[in-house]
């Protein structure tokens, strides 16, 4: 069959999503594939951040319950457009904090050592922040990262084999947190079978979502995962910095924030003053302190699109993109010692396809240099994730023709093999 550029135009005219291409400022000179790192801006959410500034603008100190947004319902208006994408009823979710802040308030909220049962499980794949993070919450306990953080091998160093994790739910672990898509291979990792398992051991069991959060349907609720946690810079397009969201089961309601302080509160309670904290009786017992307005506010018109794309549609069409791009970086590419890297398997294929190669850094900078954004993941890996939202199957074509381009001219070796100071 054919699977050029005609059949790329083909895809496109068949794309139910294709209208929402329209609303974000995407470049014509450029085809983004890095929405998996920060994710473009959409008309919606500039939107939205206008509207909470002219809040701010109208009302001063009232903007707290006046104006379009009421700033003290944000983080619970957000929660609840944010369940739908993990499985999970309204009151379950908060958006608050950043990955890293929130993995420490769940660690500190949930992580309860004994004698017996002291551990932390984890792997070694994970993105770096989640495991200084760890380490620090079992430091805060009294207790050496270096006996007590269990990490998982991986036998490929890209992907981590479920019976592997299993076998390494031991005794002495007391809490596993793992993430739902790892970051540089796009591996899914299997969330119901791991809390099951998990569960059967009397482990708790927490999920970092950053690299499925909009991109991939979850069933938190219905797999009885403990906690999650997530960013909304990456597939939800939150913008640079964009406040981030976690989850907490129902069933641990009435658990005290490790963290506390008076955005804890009760909502009715907070402004009550009192210094014994009454913590509200949902996911919102995990804030802090404020929340950050102004980061919050593109996610107002953010999650909206998301909202009525539906993410079993972004599912769908993201799957056709990475299925449509492995297929043509075989066809086009097979002289140039390219390695997929990702699982093949839909089942276990995140959102972005994760290439090896010898000279991946200078690679990276020749298809940024030649309007293709990738990301380079150190030391020789090329991220390319084409998003269902805003990317076309024409970008993915094209793009795939001026990487072909730059490996037959070879003209990468014009750059330094060695990543920037952003990768
Ligand atoms: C992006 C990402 C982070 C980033 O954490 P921040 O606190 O938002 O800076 C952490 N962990 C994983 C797995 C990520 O993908």
């Amino acid at each position: 069959m054919d699977i050029g550029f005609n059949y790329a135009q083909e895809l496109d005219q068949n794309d139910t999503l294709h209208t929402f291409r329209n609303e974000f400022y995407v470049s014509d000179k450029s085809i983004y594939f890095d929405g998996n790192s920060l994710g473009l801006l959409s008309k919606r959410a500039e939107k939205t951040v206008f509207e909470l500034l002219d809040s701010w603008k109208q009302h001063g100190i009232d903007g707290w319950t006046e104006g379009k947004h009421p700033w003290f319902y944000l983080s619970e208006k957000l929660g609840a457009l944010s369940a739908p994408l993990v499985g999970v009823d309204a009151e379950e979710v908060i958006i608050t904090g950043s990955t890293t802040t929130n993995l420490h308030q769940l660690v500190s909220s949930f992580f309860h050592p004994t004698e017996y049962k002291s551990k932390i499980l984890a792997d070694e794949l994970n993105f770096p922040s989640d495991i200084y993070a760890l380490k620090s919450q079992l430091q805060l306990k009294g207790l050496n990262p270096n006996t007590h953080l269990v990490q998982v091998s991986s036998n490929d160093g890209h992907t981590l084999d479920t019976d592997t994790i299993i076998k390494a739910m031991n005794e002495d672990i007391a809490l596993i947190v793992l993430p739902s898509v790892l970051y540089r291979s796009g591996q899914i990792l299997d969330i119901e079978t791991l809390t099951k398992e998990a569960h059967k051991r009397n482990i708790l069991i927490g999920f970092d979502l950053c690299h499925s959060f909009g991109a991939i349907p979850h069933q938190l609720s219905e797999w009885d995962v403990d906690f999650a946690f997530w960013c909304t810079y990456k597939h939800t397009n939150g913008g640079p910095g964009s406040v981030g969201g976690l989850y907490v089961n129902k069933k641990h309601f009435g658990t005290p924030p490790g963290l506390a302080g008076w955005f804890s509160s009760k909502k009715e309670k907070q402004f009550d003053m009192e210094h014994t904290l009454t913590a509200a009786t949902n996911a919102g017992a995990f804030q802090i302190g404020t929340p950050h307005v102004l980061s919050a506010a593109p996610l107002i018109g953010s999650l909206q699109m998301f909202e009525e794309a539906g993410i079993h549609n972004i599912r769908k069409k993201s799957l056709q993109l990475t299925n449509y791009l492995m297929k043509l970086i075989e066809l086009e590419l097979g002289d140039f010692n390219f390695v997929i890297a990702n699982p093949r398997d839909e089942k276990e294929r995140g959102g972005h396809v994760f290439l090896e190669h010898p000279e991946a850094a200078r690679i990276c900078k020749a298809l940024k240099a030649e309007g293709v954004i990738p990301d380079f993941r150190q030391p020789n890996g090329i991220r390319l994730a084409p998003v269902a939202l805003y990317n076309t199957f024409s970008e993915v074509y094209q793009a795939v023709q001026i990487l072909k381009k730059i490996m037959t001219k070879e003209t990468y070796k014009d750059y330094k093999n060695e990543r920037g100071v952003i990768a």
